[in-house]
Order: C-alpha cells, then sequence, then structure tokens
C-alpha cells in the first residue's frame, strides 16, 4: 500500500517538474523522463536552476520581463534593437577613429571620415543583402 503512494506521489512530483520546466519554456517531457529515472527532486532542483526561456532582463533596470517584449513594463523603456545596432556602430566609428588617428589624422578629421566610411559600409551591406535575397 504504502509503495502505491509512493509511486503516486513520485509521479505526481514527475508531472510538477515537467510543469515547471513547460512555464519556463523548456520541453516538460524531457524534465518529466528525467525525473522519473533519477528523482523528482533531483529533477525539481534542475528545473530551479535552469534559466528561463519565456523572460529577459531589462538592460536599464535589471529586471525580468517578457522575452517578446518590446517596452519595459517596469521603467517603460523601450527595447527595439536600434541600440544594440547604435552600440555596433558607435564600436565600429569609434575602432575607425584609432585607426585613422594612428595614421596621422586630427581626432575632428578621423571623426568625419570614419562616419563617412561606416554609412558607406552600412549602404554596402545592405546591397549585399538586397542582392543576396534577389538570387
Ligand atoms: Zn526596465
Amino acid at each position: 500500500m504504502g509503495a502505491i503512494i509512493g509511486g503516486i506521489l513520485w509521479i505526481i512530483l514527475c508531472a510538477l517538474t515537467a510543469t515547471l520546466a513547460e512555464r519556463k519554456g523548456h520541453k516538460g517531457i524531457g524534465y518529466f523522463l528525467l525525473a522519473l529515472f533519477l528523482s523528482p527532486l533531483i529533477g525539481l532542483i534542475i528545473v530551479a536552476c535552469i534559466s528561463n526561456k519565456t523572460q529577459k532582463l531589462c538592460p536599464y533596470c535589471k529586471k525580468a520581463i517578457d522575452i517578446h517584449a518590446t517596452v519595459c513594463g517596469f521603467c517603460g523603456k523601450e527595447l527595439t534593437k536600434k541600440n544594440s545596432t547604435n552600440a555596433e556602430k558607435e564600436k565600429w566609428i569609434s575602432e575607425r577613429i584609432v585607426e585613422l588617428i594612428s595614421t596621422g589624422k586630427t581626432a575632428t578629421d578621423a571623426k568625419i571620415q570614419a562616419e563617412a566610411e561606416y554609412s558607406v559600409e552600412k549602404n554596402n551591406k545592405e546591397e549585399n543583402k538586397s542582392t543576396e535575397a534577389n538570387e
């Protein structure tokens, strides 16, 4: 009798592990089997440690928000990809400025030239993309 209750409890805990894994955006069945064969306790500990795929951290206020959110629900900041391309642009330009200064240019000239080169570079990339799409 005790064994049956234990078995039922075991299955319930396995199902709980699977449900929690699903909620975090992982495949529940995998964690169900893992808990079933190892131990639901180990399963639960692993599920507690795995990352939540349905959420991401807001880069501004560091709170957990929905992975698809475009505006943070806590601080109201926009989370568009624009920020990352801007960061990429600034990185590219600052590296180019350093290169240009090392060839003897003044900081102002280097900045103007680097920005001009970046826009050319960007246009080239976009052209490449559209030709690839046409092929
Ligand atoms: Zn935020």
